[in-house]
């Protein structure tokens, strides 16, 4: 059984907030100020340059994407940490359509995230006009699977809704139609068990900050699938994805497998912040961090519907059918947002009427459930929200 007593002990969770915002931001790992610190002061300080060498700084990356492949069942030594997400989801894409040279379609669904799309708009106008983004409801993929179909790209966990895709369905289905899957996990790596060796998935990315708890501007990840390690060509070819970098040679030759995907320079720094956030993960199994999940999920729903009615749940009300959040539908969520930050309970929003809430059982228990939903019902059954100072929105919602 997972220890979420310890788990919990392991975070700095500010004295009087409740934080249910997991999902966009992870809170500090108490362990990573003096990880951090000391990487900081011994590592850099001490050994300046030759800490690429004498303390395991090239390696980092490689080291890393397996902690995370561990929690989203990868294959040893096929996920690799860098860069952001949104590039990572661009390296995945543009990797997956050469893979599938005679078709011309990548499929997404209007739930997706913004960045995955424009980054696949992006690419599209560098590889030509013959090629198409086609967007369907989140509903319909299964049945836009066709034949012309080069590479689904989707996020397992829906951002607004947490509605949650069947990976193994999906990715079969596209197998089936001849078709690459892309997996954005950037709400499912941390939040819910993950099978990608078991789903057969191609590739697969996300970020390290949100459920993960590496800290703003934690890598990225990106797993290729074993079967496809020799054959994925990098689209951004950098130095350190080069076969021999410190051959310094005037042509790119791509490095063994993963070690192709990464980009240049790694943040080693940041990557401390992670190394000590993912120590936590060590203790917990995620079929007890599902259950938990649920347990809560489904307590914070029930309190918040009892006590306000004007307010819809966005999210899918059967829990297997939905990620790690919570949300509800209320045509004045912004506002109501702001005022629950003034009580002290951490959610966010986003447009147009979503308000969205991380249930993290690392560092959330029923105490924080009841009196968060207890905070919502003042703000909303109360009114609470219908004052100036919460209508003006602000740059970071
Ligand atoms: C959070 C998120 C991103 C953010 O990308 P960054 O490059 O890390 O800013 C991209 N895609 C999805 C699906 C996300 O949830």
């Amino acid at each position: 059984m997972t220890d979420f007593t310890a788990t919990r002990a392991a975070f700095h969770l500010p004295e009087g907030m409740i934080y249910l915002d997991g999902n966009s931001l992870g809170p500090l790992p108490k362990a990573a100020t003096e990880r951090v610190a000391q990487v900081v002061r011994d590592e850099w300080g001490d050994h300046l340059i030759t800490g690429w060498n004498e303390c395991g700084w090239m390696q980092a990356p490689a080291r890393m994407g397996d902690r995370i492949g561990k929690l989203i069942g990868a294959e040893p030594g096929h996920v690799v940490v860098g860069d952001t997400l949104s590039i990572k989801v661009y390296q995945a894409l543009a990797a997956a359509l050469d893979l599938n040279p005679d078709r011309r379609v990548i499929l997404s669904d209007t739930g997706n995230f913004p960045s995955d799309l424009y980054m696949a708009e992006g690419l599209i106008r560098l590889l030509g006009p013959e090629y198409e983004l086609r967007l369907v409801a989140p509903d319909n993929v299964a049945e836009a699977i066709t034949d012309d179909v080069a590479v689904t790209m989707l996020t397992e966990v829906d951002y607004r809704t947490g509605r949650l895709h069947d990976m193994a369905d999906l990715t079969r289905r596209a197998h089936e139609a001849g078709a690459i899957t892309v997996w954005d996990l950037a709400h499912s790596a941390g939040a819910l068990p993950v099978d990608l060796s078991g789903a057969e998935a191609d590739f697969a990315v996300g970020c390290s900050y949100k459920f993960l708890n590496g800290g703003p501007g934690a890598p990225a990840f990106i797993y290729v699938a074993p079967r496809h390690a020799e054959a994925a060509q990098p689209a951004l070819s950098g130095w350190l994805g080069h076969d021999r970098p410190f051959a310094f040679d005037l042509a790119y030759r791509p490095g063994e497998g993963i070690a192709r995907m990464r980009v240049g320079t790694p943040p080693i720094v940041q990557i401390a912040a992670l190394e000590a956030a993912m120590d936590v993960w060590d203790g917990v199994d995620m079929g007890d961090l599902r259950d938990r999940c649920i347990a809560l999920s489904e307590r914070f729903i029930a309190a918040v519907e009892a006590a306000c009615p004007e307010i819809e749940l966005a999210s899918p009300r059967d829990p297997q059918q939905r990620g790690s959040q919570v949300s509800f539908r209320f045509e004045n969520g912004y506002a109501a947002i702001q005022a629950l930050i003034a009580q002290g309970v951490i959610g966010d929003f986003r447009a147009p009427d979503i308000m969205r809430f991380g249930i993290t059982p690392l560092y959330l228990g029923e105490s924080e459930i009841d009196a968060a939903a207890e905070a919502i019902a003042r703000v909303i059954g109360d009114g609470l929200w219908n004052k100036p100072e919460y209508l003006a929105r602000k740059a970071v919602t």
